[in-house]
């Protein structure tokens, strides 16, 4: 436990606060630091793999063995990129 400044009123708080105890600033914690650099790393992972499927799929021509490798590359993307995206967005309580 240590003591840090809040970023916005510059009273002194513990680092252990989810949130400044004056103003109510939030203050994250390291462990979501890194969970974000993950899922940032995770992300661009998933596009350039997207992109590689793209790329199969455009020069896949008349050959279906490489047209079905960019589909199915293309597909478990999308899926990634969705899953990290529920991870990082607010959860949707919709229908
Ligand atoms: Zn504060």
């Amino acid at each position: 436990m240590a003591i840090i400044k809040c970023p916005d009123c510059k009273k002194e708080i513990s680092s252990d606060a989810e949130s400044c105890l004056n103003c109510g600033k939030p203050i994250k914690p390291k462990a979501s630091v890194v969970k974000q650099i993950l899922i940032g790393l995770g992300f661009f992972i998933a596009f350039a793999v997207l992109i590689l499927g793209i790329l199969l799929l455009l020069i896949s021509e008349g050959n279906s063995t490489l047209g079905g490798i960019g589909f199915v590359v293309l597909v478990l993307s999308g899926l990634v990129i969705l899953v990290l995206a529920n991870l990082v967005g607010p959860r949707k309580t919709g229908p």
